[in-house]
């Protein structure tokens, strides 16, 4: 039986794609970008996470096995209001890619029972992880974040180049795609990055439109929760105005960009 880690279901999600979705929260990234407010979605294996209650300090286990038919069921419970609203099911994480046969598994499930299936990558993969399943895909909802080679190794561990790569091959396979931008300030903000940003958006012939994320601080003390280092601290959500001027430079450029997912 194909298994695969998750650390979280998110039914009734609005913002993971169109419509009402369950989102599904694969375990384990590659990439460690400093401005990272799923700390439990990093480390693939179970961690133990600590919560106060008014009882004292309570310790829970995040993340745990679960296989393709059991899975399937929990998406299963929501096909009403998948096919009322236009939404279906979102794999993110983390990492989806990282685990690709429960993914694969998981897509063949969801085409055959014609749910809409949407795929939340950070696009570091092989090309051999991706292009099996790409036909399987109705939307993609990459992320684009840094587009200097050396600043993008900087800030999230690992070369852009494979994960520019392959926005190109989803593109040229014509898969939907969304463009999922963080606006994290002093990092991915800049004038000349988001000027790149645009550029190559712009020549994606299967754009459906832009996200921009701004950066928050919501869920960050996970890091402590979970005995993590904090390597948000000293990241501060950019201002309003700032984040209407670079929605206006994608705007500039004929792109619709919306502010948040
Ligand atoms: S790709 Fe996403 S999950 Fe992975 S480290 Fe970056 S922000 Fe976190």
């Amino acid at each position: 039986m194909i298994e695969g880690t998750l650390f979280r279901i998110k039914r009734y999600a609005l913002h993971d794609g169109p419509g009402i979705r369950t989102t599904v929260f694969f375990k384990g990234c590659p990439l460690s970008c400093r401005w990272c407010h799923n700390p439990e979605g990093l480390d693939p294996r179970p961690q133990t996470m600590s919560r106060r209650t008014s009882s004292g300090e309570i310790r829970e286990t995040v993340g745990a096995v679960i296989g393709v038919n059991d899975l399937i069921k929990e998406i299963e419970k929501d096909v009403l209001f998948y096919d009322e609203s236009g939404g279906g099911v979102t794999f993110s994480g983390g990492e989806p890619l990282a685990q690709p046969e429960f993914l694969e598994a998981m897509l063949v499930a969801c085409n055959h029972l014609e749910i809409h299936a949407a795929l939340d990558t950070s696009g570091y993969a092989p090309s051999a992880v991706l292009d099996p399943i790409l036909p399987r895909l109705q939307l993609v909802l990459f992320d684009l974040k840094i587009m200097d080679e050396k600043q993008h190794r900087r800030y999230t561990g690992a070369s852009n180049r494979t994960v520019l790569d392959n926005l190109k091959r989803i593109d040229d396979h014509r898969t939907p795609v969304r463009i999922r931008v963080p606006l994290i300030p002093g990092i991915t903000d800049g004038d000349d990055n988001i000027a790149e940003i645009v550029r190559f958006a712009g020549s994606l012939k299967t754009l459906q439109g832009v996200d921009l994320l701004p950066f928050h601080r919501i869920g960050i003390e996970k890091y402590r929760r979970l005995g993590m280092k904090d390597n948000t601290a000293g990241i501060s959500p950019p201002s309003p105005e700032r984040v209407a001027a670079i929605q206006r430079s994608f705007e500039s450029a004929g792109l619709i960009a919306s502010i948040g997912g």
